[in-house]
Formats: C-alpha cells, sequence, structure tokens
C-alpha cells in the first residue's frame, strides 16, 4: 500500500530547512522552496524551475501541495465575486471578492460549516464538518488577490473573516494563516487591514489579547440584552454578555484597538427603544463602533429587516451618545454572497 503523503504547506519555513539538510542538501534549499510554496503560490513542484529535477522528483516522491480549487464563480451585478472552493478532500467552502470605489475586500471562511447555531444565519444550517487548515484560508486570499487583479485591476486592500465558520473556534489555524498573509515572505498585508469577526467567544478573545495580535476585532453583537441575544444566538446561554463584557474590557486594556460591533435590526425582535438603550451601554465599556448590517433574508421569513424608522432611531440614539455609527449595504445578494448566505448553494 502507497504510504500517505505529507502536505509539505503544514511544514515551517524551519522545518523545510531542516528536511534539506536531512537529505544532504542546503538548508538555503528550504527557503527557495519555501518561496515557490508561499509568496508565488505554485501549485506543482514542477513549477519550481530554479530547483533541480532531482529535487523536485524527490519532493514529488515525498509531499503533496494541497492546493484549493475554484470551483464555481459567480459574478454579481454590482462586482462581488463567489468563489465556492473545492478542498482536497471534496468539501466545499465559499469566499467573496467585495469591490467598492475605495477598497476591494476578500471575505474568507475559517470553517467548513460552522459549530454555532445563530438562527439567522445561513451557514448555521451546515453543521459544522471541519477547521480549514492555514494554507487553505492563504489559499482563499490569493485566489481573490487574482481575481481582484483580474477584474478590477488592482490587488486585495483588505480581508474579513466573516465568511463560514467561527474564526476563534479554529483560532490557530487562522492565527497562522494570518501570519502567512502578513509576512513580506507571503502577501505582505497589514494587519491593521484584517477584520477578524466573532460572535463572542469570551476566553478566546483574552486570548487574542494575550497573544497581542495586530488585526481588528469585530463583534456580532445583534442584542444587548441576554434574553434576546440567547433566543436568536442560542450559545450566548454559555457566553452570556457578562462574560463577552468582561472580554473586550481585557481586550481593549491590552490592545487600545476599538471593538466594532456588527449588529442587524430585526422587526419584533430587537428595533425598540430598551433594545437600543441596552446597546448604548454595552459600547459604553470599551470603545467601539457600530455597523448596522442589512439583514440578508435566508428563505423562511422568520425574519425580517426592521423598517426605515427603526433604523434611523438606532443611528440616532447612537449618535446622540457619541457611538460612530455606519449603516452598511448588503453586497452580492443576487448571487447569495451576503453576510449569512454562505450555505454551497451554487452546486
Ligand atoms: N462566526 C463569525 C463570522 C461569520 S458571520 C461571526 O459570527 O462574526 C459574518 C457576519 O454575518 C456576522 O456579523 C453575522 O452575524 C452576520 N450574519 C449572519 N447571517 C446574516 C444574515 N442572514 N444577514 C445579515 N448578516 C448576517
Amino acid at each position: 500500500m502507497e504510504t500517505k503523503k505529507k502536505d509539505i504547506r503544514a511544514l515551517t519555513k524551519d522545518q523545510l530547512r531542516d528536511f534539506f539538510v536531512s537529505q544532504g542538501d542546503k538548508a538555503f534549499r528550504g527557503n527557495q522552496v519555501y518561496e515557490w510554496l508561499w509568496s508565488k503560490s505554485v501549485h506543482t513542484f514542477e513549477d519550481m524551475t530554479n530547483i533541480s529535477k532531482e529535487t523536485r522528483q524527490m519532493l514529488e516522491d515525498n509531499f503533496v501541495i494541497n492546493h484549493i480549487q475554484v470551483d464555481t464563480l459567480q459574478r454579481s451585478s454590482d462586482g462581488t465575486v463567489k468563489n465556492a472552493v473545492k478542498l482536497h478532500d471534496g468539501l466545499v467552502v465559499e469566499s467573496v471578492l467585495i469591490p467598492t470605489s475605495t477598497r476591494t475586500t476578500a471575505c474568507v471562511s475559517s470553517q467548513v460549516g460552522c459549530s454555532l447555531d445563530c438562527k439567522f444565519c445561513a451557514t448555521a444550517r451546515l453543521k459544522r464538518m471541519r477547521n480549514l487548515n492555514p494554507d487553505e484560508i492563504y489559499d482563499q486570499v490569493v485566489a481573490i488577490d487574482r481575481e481582484s487583479r483580474l477584474y478590477n485591476d488592482r490587488p486585495l486592500s483588505n480581508i474579513v473573516f466573516m465568511g463560514m465558520g467561527e474564526p476563534l473556534m479554529n483560532y490557530n489555524n487562522v492565527l497562522k494563516a494570518i501570519d502567512k498573509i502578513t509576512s513580506p515572505e507571503g502577501l505582505g498585508m497589514s494587519p491593521k487591514r484584517i477584520v477578524v469577526s466573532t460572535s463572542g467567544v469570551p476566553k478566546m478573545i483574552k486570548k487574542m489579547a494575550d497573544d497581542e495580535v495586530k488585526f481588528k476585532l469585530a463583534v456580532s453583537l445583534h442584542s444587548a440584552i441576554d434574553e434576546v441575544r440567547t433566543s436568536i444566538m442560542p450559545f450566548n446561554a454559555t457566553f452570556p454578555l457578562s462574560d463577552l463584557r468582561e472580554a473586550l474590557e481585557y481586550w481593549y486594556a491590552k490592545t487600545k484597538n476599538r471593538i466594532t460591533y456588527e449588529y442587524v435590526v430585526w422587526k419584533g425582535i430587537n428595533d425598540k427603544r430598551k433594545d437600543v438603550d441596552a446597546l448604548v451601554k454595552f459600547c459604553k465599556f470599551a470603545p467601539s463602533k457600530v455597523n448596522l448590517i442589512e439583514y440578508n433574508p435566508i428563505d423562511d421569513g422568520e425574519f425580517q429587516q426592521a423598517n426605515t424608522e427603526a433604523i434611523d432611531m438606532y443611528q440616532n440614539v447612537l449618535e446622540a451618545n457619541n457611538i460612530t455609527v455606519t449603516v452598511r449595504r448588503s453586497r452580492g445578494k443576487d448571487i447569495d454572497a451576503a453576510c449569512g448566505q454562505l450555505a454551497n448553494k451554487s452546486k
């Protein structure tokens, strides 16, 4: 039986250097191969043209390069592009390219499916199958960057971890991917242009603060009242708002980085004055801003976007309390590429 070859991209640069030394070659060869694998992102050993034929064959005998494949690509009338990305084991995740006049954002997935159970999110209906590896996260970004250059003639400027999955439930791999994305040997992007969005896992928010990460944090809050939040995001029963609050205070004390709250206003759920007042209070625990995001319907009509008056009330009350608020328009709805709509429907 053939022994299973190892994914070469699971090796760190040092491990790759050691491997070459163990083969009687120079450590430097490891650097060359590392560069092909990451900053040049080649899919085959064959493409590593400054490596000798024998060495390429030796790599071929020992390793595989598990690359993602963009399976289907859909373009929205507003320029948004959704990739269905096939992983080496046949599972599929989605990532989205969102161009605006000032920036090009990649929205990437961190897990296949999701273990959380937010009632309003399409991804929650897929059970969590597995975590993505660092290279699978990195590859999504590379694919979107290439599409951005192709369709919009400019490189990617921002990344948000708002695709499928809960990034803080796959923390180590997300961190490794961000290391590659920000390192000069990878894409050399600034961590300030990366946002990790979480539904709020207090222990992991504290861990991020301890790790002194340089990227930005967004929290999908949706309600600052425990009963309401638990009714739409049931895991809130396990991680209540008091724990979240404590973790966010810790985060701010350590990083001095302001927090963004993602917030959808739904008819009959969180569209009353008491909901806004609770949000205002929550926003005062640590410097923050609020993104009011549009609801993207996911079929059965249980949730409905609140009317304009409710959104205006949120905006006015937040502003009157000196809290920065933006009202965000949804993109790519016609191809199910908007927030919370990623559910592998294109196949
Ligand atoms: N698990 C992470 C990241 C994925 S969700 C998180 O919860 O933040 C990305 C964002 O889309 C979150 O703010 C989420 O609350 C929001 N979202 C989910 N379903 C949505 C829907 N149907 N309409 C609008 N936003 C939605």
